[in-house]
């Protein structure tokens, strides 16, 4: 098969481990950046071009976007996906992940449990933003951080308003959501391929920090998953329409929360917890839906040559 990685950065740790395990199965490998990539929109005949070629005869396309190219990045997945490429995750269903609220509300629907989250722009009454979340303590979040960046835990119901108001200033999207105390600090993800998770660790915030960012100085252990905390990762993969996710989710005392499902998950931390080659899971995955021909995510045909 002939494999796209969309990709800024070939050295990244992720792209690197594709790459590889993708050339030792046999494969064609070839990274482009989709920033680079350049297209038309025609009725019959979609193109992408990069660097004054057209790229022809990929079958399978593996997208690494970034949070901050989700725009063109799904635009150009989208014009492989027309052109009958198999997409590892579908446009659609990384810009379904990409909306935090829209996941939320998705995965409320499909009765996924999450901690209690409200969602608020420019709250008119703070005291009952808090009072409908159940009361401090209670984590705000400014919609668009990443690596625990505007997470903040408020403990009493003045902190809280101070927070809300300070965010409001800066006229953010907020999430305020219930405090899972019981989860310690710790977070877990669950790598999910298929319908599987094939790998999961548990993140442990740095003393005194109730974030488990590995960013922030988290550590990652191996944790054995319980059947409910499997099924839960599963079924927010499935609702979000992705094959390849990374599901977090807290333990809380009335079982797994989900907090959130990433469409691109990194590969470094996961695979040097676990010692697991989930580079090769991926690829295996697209081999075997290329022999089917069909796209598990929607069941669509997929004009792939497997
Ligand atoms: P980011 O997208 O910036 O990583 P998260 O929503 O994942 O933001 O929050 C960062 C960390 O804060 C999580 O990994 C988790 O450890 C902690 N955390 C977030 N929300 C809650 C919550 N509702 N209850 C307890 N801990 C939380
Ligand atoms: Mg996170």
């Amino acid at each position: 098969m002939k494999i796209a990685v969309l990709s800024r950065n070939p050295k990244l740790y992720s792209t690197r481990r594709l790459i590889e395990a993708a050339k030792a199965r046999g494969h064609e490998v070839v990274v482009l950046d989709v920033l680079r990539c350049y297209m038309n929109v025609t009725a019959n005949r979609p193109e992408v071009h990069y660097n004054g070629h057209e790229i022809t005869g990929i079958d399978a396309v593996i997208p690494r976007i970034g949070a901050s190219v989700t725009f063109y990045g799904t635009a150009v997945l989208r014009q492989f996906e027309m052109m009958g490429t198999f997409p590892l995750n579908e446009s659609v269903a990384i810009s379904r992940s990409r909306d935090k609220l829209r996941s939320l509300q998705l995965m409320s629907r499909k009765g996924v449990d999450m901690p209690v989250t409200g969602f608020a722009h420019k709250p008119g009454d703070t005291k009952d933003l808090l009072k409908m979340v159940g009361g401090t303590p209670v984590v705000i979040k400014l919609l668009e951080g990443t690596q625990g960046i505007g997470v903040v835990l408020a403990e009493t119901p003045k902190a809280a308003e101070s927070v809300v108001e300070a965010f409001m200033g800066l006229k953010a999207n907020i999430l305020i959501q219930e405090f899972i105390k019981e989860a310690g600090g710790a977070d877990i993800r669950c790598f999910v391929v298929g319908d599987k998770v094939v790998a999961a660790m548990k993140r442990q915030g740095a003393e005194g920090e109730f974030r488990s960012n590995l960013h922030r100085g988290g550590s990652a252990t191996l944790t054995k998953l319980t059947a409910k905390e499997r099924a839960t990762a599963i079924k927010a993969a499935k609702t979000m329409g992705l094959n390849v996710a990374g599901v977090d989710l807290l333990r809380s005392a009335r079982g797994p929360v989900v907090m959130e499902v990433n469409s691109s998950p990194g590969l470094e931390g996961i695979e040097k917890a676990t010692s697991l080659d989930i580079a090769s899971m991926q690829i295996e995955f697209i081999e075997k839906h290329m022999e089917k021909n069909v796209n598990p995510a929607t069941l669509t045909k997929t004009r792939g040559k497997g």
